[in-house]
């Protein structure tokens, strides 16, 4: 199914699955490529018609804008200060806001979901963890490792590499590689992820890599509101139903069009 006619700022509404996250997003304070602060993106996405969004910065591998100079804890509280802000508007706005990040590796990234702020606090290890061992660490604290965009060629990726034995599942559709917004039509990247995801037998993720309020209508739609990320994880994990789109096409949680 595809829904024509859909407006660019908009969701699509799929039937029986009305709550839909954003779970691939940016915000000004802490990845340096974004343009709105947290809370301008939740407004922004409350508006869209979404239920809640997973803030995922650009962490200390990737495109941060927060220093690397600082001190694990200081670097932390700094990275996740929108989060907490974004969450406080959301809290008072019938909006839910969960944390995550969005791990680079010499371009290649990776969506972390499922920890906590405070366990990776204890967890100073995950700032210089290879690929394996943030696999390792992410998973001892009950979060999860989606590889985002794998097939994604761009400027910052020198090329494309792939982990399919670290990872939990793939991002098989990011809304940013579609050209609704008038960008470029890279919808072959998605295909692929599909592909790859499909041949792995992992199930996707989908998200919009929003970074800025100009928004794609991607995300994840679930039957019942999640109660938390670990819910969410789960989801991701098991499989359980859910659906996936990024703003025109409706995909099953294993990258069937529906
Ligand atoms: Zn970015
Ligand atoms: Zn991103």
């Amino acid at each position: 199914m595809s829904v024509a006619a859909m407006p660019l700022k908009g969701i699509p509404r799929i039937e029986g699955f009305p709550y839909m996250y954003e779970t691939h997003c940016h915000s000004s304070e802490a990845s340096a490529c974004a343009r709105n602060t947290a809370v301008e993106m939740a407004k922004a996405h409350k508006e869209a018609g979404y239920a809640g969004f997973i803030l995922t910065n650009h962490n200390w591998g990737g495109n941060t804008a927060i220093s690397r100079e600082l001190a694990w804890g200081d670097m932390l509280d700094a990275f996740f200060e929108p989060y907490y802000l974004a969450k406080e508007w959301g809290d008072a706005n019938d909006f839910q806001v969960f944390p995550g990040y969005e791990a680079g590796y010499k371009g290649t990234e990776f969506l972390i979901y499922g920890i906590e702020i405070e366990w990776m606090h204890k967890h100073p290890e995950l700032r210089d963890a290879p690929v394996k061992d943030q696999y390792e660490i992410i998973h001892s604290g009950g979060g999860i490792v989606v590889h985002a965009h794998p097939f994604r060629e761009a400027f910052y990726i020198s090329r494309i590499r792939l982990y399919p034995e670290y990872i939990d599942a793939v991002e098989g559709i990011n809304a940013a590689h579609c050209p609704h917004l008038g960008g470029e039509d890279n919808s072959e990247f998605n295909e692929k992820a599909l592909k790859y995801a499909a041949k792995l037998g992992m199930f996707i993720t989908g998200g919009s890599d929003a970074h800025n309020v100009d928004l794609f209508g991607g995300g994840m739609a679930f039957s019942e509101r999640l109660r938390d990320i670990g819910d969410f994880t789960d989801a991701v994990v098991s499989g359980r139903d859910y659906r996936v789109t990024d703003g025109l096409h409706i995909y099953d949680q294993r990258g069937g069009l529906i």
